[in-house]
């Protein structure tokens, strides 16, 4: 049984009621999550700093946050999200003074990219001091690191008084959640709290910079593009897991790759080309599916959602002119076709270059790297 499976389990048991409530989750809205108010966040910076989890909003997707120096803290994440525990977790900070003890080296290049873009969607693997613990690094030599803008996110850390492990509040095997209701249908019962600051920003996970290693080398791509990632650094490697399938011996920088990410309950594949080529194709596809009796879902544009066929269900990420747009729907409608009742998903594809970079990502791993070029 590989992890998708397990997770699945997990899911069906939660989906029957058998799974037990293991504690009462508190649920904490925000008012104005742009003006947070101290008093909010003190019984979750609390929390935090007793060893417990608190999700909470950042800028990319909800995270699942606990104290990072505490080894058993940090397994309750693991728990939680049933998480393999070799899977490193991110350390958060709220200011630059934050970061010098987390690690044992700051190289020029992390000085020059926290400038431009801390705090921001960026996370920097560098490596560890010996105050971070093995069980926050996956058993690695090097930690990695991330700055939230989120006011929420900032403020909790900073009264936290630690820095906070926060991979996404999802169940493992999950899309990663962009709003607090997607948290608590992964969650619910399995921490000491959520904090409902609204749906994210951004919507896709924090790009992942190493800089442990000779070059800098992208382990994930994110809203700080690999664009954005060269004008600050000259040149900058893409770690092969990023645009192929994971190579049969090869051991992947970022471990987390070797595992398989979100996968769809539906066989989803990803069609590539123009758009109106791609609307052809799908429609071409999902008619022979449709006669045989079989239910499509298709991931379409605002630009190419009125030439479907009937009888597929249809949903938009947004406009292909906004890719910002579109990668803050992609998971929660990835998350909505998991609660239909779909045999097959088809997903137009987008560009690759700047944020359609970790658009498409995220799509080929959902898709398991099933592509149709068009
Ligand atoms: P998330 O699922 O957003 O918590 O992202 C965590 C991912 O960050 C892991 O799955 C790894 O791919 C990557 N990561 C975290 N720490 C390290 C590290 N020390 N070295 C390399 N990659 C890391
Ligand atoms: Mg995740």
């Amino acid at each position: 049984m590989n992890a998708i499976d397990g997770d699945m389990n997990v899911l069906e048991k939660q989906k029957h009621g058998r799974r037990k409530k293991q504690m009462e989750t508190k649920l904490v809205r925000i008012e104005n999550p742009t003006a947070v108010r101290d008093e909010d966040l003190k019984e979750a910076a609390q929390i935090l700093r007793e060893g417990g989890l608190v999700a909470f909003p950042t800028e990319t997707v909800y995270g699942l946050g606990a104290n990072a120096l505490d080894e058993t803290a940090a397994k309750k994440i693991y728990a939680a999200k049933g998480r393999p525990s070799d899977n490193p977790l991110i350390a958060h900070i709220s200011c630059m003074r934050e970061l010098g003890p987390l690690v044992s080296e700051i190289p020029e290049a992390a000085l020059l990219l926290a400038r431009a873009y801390w705090p921001g969607p960026m996370t920097l693997v560098l490596p560890k001091s010996t105050r971070v613990p093995y069980g926050t690094t996956g058993g690695l030599d090097t930690v990695a690191v991330r700055m939230p803008s989120d006011p929420v996110a900032n403020r909790l850390i900073r009264l936290a008084g630690v820095p906070v492990a926060a991979p996404s509040a999802n169940l493992s095997g999950r899309p990663s959640p962009t709003t607090a209701e997607h948290v608590r249908q992964d969650m619910d019962g399995r921490i000491e709290m959520i904090l409902d600051g609204g749906p994210v920003g951004i919507g896709v996970e924090s790009t992942i910079v190493d800089l442990s290693g000779e070059t800098p080398t992208l382990l994930r791509p994110g809203a700080v593009t690999m664009e954005m990632l060269r004008t600050v650094l000259g040149a900058v490697e893409i770690d092969p897991a990023i645009v192929g399938p994971p190579q049969e011996g090869l051991r992947p920088k970022a471990p987390g790759m070797k595992y398989r990410h979100y996968a769809p309950r539906a066989e989803l594949t990803l069609f590539e080309g123009e758009p109106a080529a791609m609307t052809a194709a799908i429609n071409r596809a999902a008619a022979e599916q449709l006669a045989v009796g079989k239910r499509v879902g298709v991931i379409c544009t605002d630009e190419t959602k009125d030439g479907y066929c009937d009888g597929v269900l249809l949903r938009s990420v947004g406009a292909r002119a906004y890719e910002e747009t579109i990668a803050h729907n992609l998971f929660a409608v990835l998350r909505e076709f998991d609660d239909f009742d779909v045999d097959l998903i088809y997903s137009e594809g987008f560009p690759r270059d700047h944020l359609g970079q970790a658009i498409m990502n995220r799509l080929v791993k959902a898709a398991g790297y099933r592509e149709v070029k068009v």
